[in-house]
């Protein structure tokens, strides 16, 4: 049940368009006060249907058809009018119940709920829920001198037992609502804003081509890198694809954007999780290898390169064949700019002298 509030909440959530997290509490607590009213309404216009007193069934009837209107002011953020026509229907279908059939049937409960509804929901100023708090005062006294000085319209005889139990299960269903849902509705705000935040995060921090690490992922690594919270040995490397030009010019960009998308998922795939992969600029790669020494780190980049040449890329029923060349170097957590370009002038080295290696 819990579970299922969550969702039918968080689904609202999606679709409000406020940026406040207030209103969106206001919002959401406005709808379920709503919903918990008209289904009492609906309860009470089916009771005095059966037991054939017509005045009220028909003021219920309104009082049901009243709530689709107060829906229809929340989506319009009108929530003080809202507010104060939600708490005069009850004050008047509670007073015309006492009228029609008295007030054995405990019918003074749905007061203290509208009451609490005023300290809960703060749907309008101070003043006027305070001025609503005083209006369901005198309505209480109203209520007891009805059922002192008045007979009853109708004398529903044991209905009454029947309505009693009613009004108190609905009134206890009614306050705990009012108590546990905006707890709930907040802790759904939060998770929402939580993910999204994620999310953004993640936009923020990721290629949307390749769906690696950017740059900017890049610098936050390297803060982190630099005050030594990822431990001290690493080697940087940097990856740039062979000819990839000319591959353009032959297979058209969108192949060359496919074949980017393959070479960075088959290098991901190759590399430790503790190790770093960013896409540095268009068909390059930055690499960062945790806890080897440069020695190590050729083998494995070694190792990479021949992987890539000997692979068949397959793209729209061609095999496509790509080779790169990588320059690594130690990384100096110090001087990280530093390295990065040492590695870039080896990868640059590698080109000069022919493509398809690894220089260290
Ligand atoms: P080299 O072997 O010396 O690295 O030659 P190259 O052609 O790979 O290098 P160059 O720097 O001359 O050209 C890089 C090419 O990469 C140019 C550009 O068309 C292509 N490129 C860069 N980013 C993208 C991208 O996002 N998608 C596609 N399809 N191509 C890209
Ligand atoms: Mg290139
Ligand atoms: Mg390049």
């Amino acid at each position: 049940m819990r579970e299922k509030l969550r969702k039918f909440l968080y689904n609202h959530l999606l679709r409000l368009p406020f940026t406040s997290d207030n209103e969106k509490y206001l919002y959401l607590i406005s709808i379920i006060a709503c919903i918990y009213v008209a289904s009492m309404q609906f309860f009470l216009l089916l009771f005095h249907l059966v037991i054939r007193v017509s005045p009220l069934f028909f003021l219920y009837l309104c009082g049901f058809l009243i709530n689709i209107f107060l829906v229809w002011l929340i989506k319009k953020r009108r929530y003080s009018l809202f507010g104060i026509l939600l708490s005069l229907v009850v004050i008047t279908l509670t007073l015309a119940s006492v009228i029609c059939v008295g007030a054995n049937n405990l019918v003074i409960v749905y007061l203290l709920v509208t009451l609490i509804m005023q300290i809960i929901i703060p749907y309008a100023s101070v003043r006027i829920r305070v001025s609503m708090i005083v209006a369901l005062w005198c309505s209480a006294f109203a209520l007891v001198a009805f059922n002192r000085y008045m007979e009853p319209i109708w004398d529903i005889g044991e209905a009454n037992t029947i309505l009693s139990l009613f009004n108190i299960h609905l009134a206890f269903i009614g306050i705990i609502i009012q108590l546990t849902v905006g707890n709930i509705i907040w802790d759904v705000i939060r998770r929402f804003n939580q993910k999204k935040l994620e999310e953004s995060q993640y936009e923020a921090n990721t290629d949307p081509l390749t769906g690696l690490f950017n740059r900017r992922y890049a610098n936050t690594i390297f803060k982190r890198l630099s005050t030594g919270q990822l431990g001290q040995v690493w080697c940087v490397a940097m990856l740039d694809i062979d000819e990839f030009k000319l591959f353009n010019d032959i297979n058209g960009h969108q192949v060359g954007d496919d074949v980017l998308m393959l070479v960075s998922d088959f290098i991901k795939t190759n590399l430790h999780k503790r190790d770093f992969l960013f896409r540095w600029g268009g068909e390059e790669f930055l690499i960062l290898l945790k806890d080897v020494d440069v020695a190590t780190a050729f083998r494995i980049l070694d190792k990479l390169r021949n992987k890539i040449m000997s692979e068949n890329f397959e793209i729209k029923n061609k095999t496509i064949k790509v080779t790169v060349t990588i320059g690594v170097y130690p990384l100096d957590i110090h001087n990280i700019e530093e390295s990065i370009d040492m590695s870039d002038r080896l990868m640059y080295d590698g080109k000069t002298s022919g493509k398809n290696v690894v220089i260290m």
